[in-house]
């Protein structure tokens, strides 16, 4: 099973953990083997568009069987690194901050959030859903060295401020829930989520394409 990932593309990757996901729900329910047509009824992705996306992992259906489930499961797995944790800081402890502190990531996937940062006084010294609240003042002390993500729930003016900091201590991969287009070197990733143009763009799909 030595797929080569730098091939995979980025759209085929992006679905992993949602197929990820449905296969370890199917994994648990004793079931062996699924369709193509299975998988697309579940994560809502065309059958054709799956065939593609495993045929990159290595994964060949056979016609009247489908894809052997462990198989798929064991290559996730791997690929998405699970046996691994991810450790992840979250910057921003406002209503959105608060709500993905509460939120148990590490039930669906390996991540973790460790630690949280905020500059509201009556927050710092906290714990909210289980993680302790500190200083921004305190960020490079308080770091470590293990946290490589972080997820930026603060006002939109001091993203890029707060963004240079995480990357000057190593942090890797940002997900940027501020409506700023944050500048980062070549080799930090930024996925960014804004969600009242999220929210925007399915009321105008609605209003525009409706299905027939
Ligand atoms: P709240 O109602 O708690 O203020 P909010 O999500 O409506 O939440 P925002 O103004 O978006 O409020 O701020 C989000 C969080 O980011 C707040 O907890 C705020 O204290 C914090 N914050 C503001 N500036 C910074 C900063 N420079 N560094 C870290 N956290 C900050």
């Amino acid at each position: 099973m030595n797929i080569d990932q730098s091939k995979i593309p980025q759209a085929t990757a992006k679905r992993l953990p949602l197929y990820y996901r449905f296969l370890k729900n199917l994994h648990a329910s004793g079931k062996l083997r699924v369709s193509s047509a299975e998988l697309s009824e579940a994560v809502k992705v065309d059958s054709a568009t799956i065939r593609r996306d495993f045929s990159y992992f290595g994964a060949l259906g056979k016609k009247g069987y489908g894809y052997n489930v462990n198989y798929l499961l064991s290559f996730f797995r791997k690929t998405l690194d699970q046996d691994e944790l991810t450790a992840v800081t979250l910057i921003g402890v406002g209503n959105l901050g608060t709500a993905f502190l509460h939120y148990n990531f590490s039930k669906n996937n390996n991540t973790k959030i460790e630690l949280a940062f905020d500059v509201d006084q009556s927050k710092i010294g906290t714990e909210v859903g289980g993680v302790s609240v500190y200083h921004l003042d305190e960020l490079e002390e308080r770091l470590p060295e293990n946290v490589t993500v972080a997820i930026l729930t603060v006002p939109v003016g001091s993203a890029q401020p707060i963004t240079d900091r995480l990357i000057q201590k190593g942090i890797k991969g940002i997900l940027n829930f501020t409506p700023a287009r944050i500048n980062v070197p070549e080799h930090i990733r930024v996925h960014h989520i804004d969600l009242a143009v999220e929210l925007q763009s399915l009321v105008y799909f609605l209003k525009h394409y409706p299905s027939e």
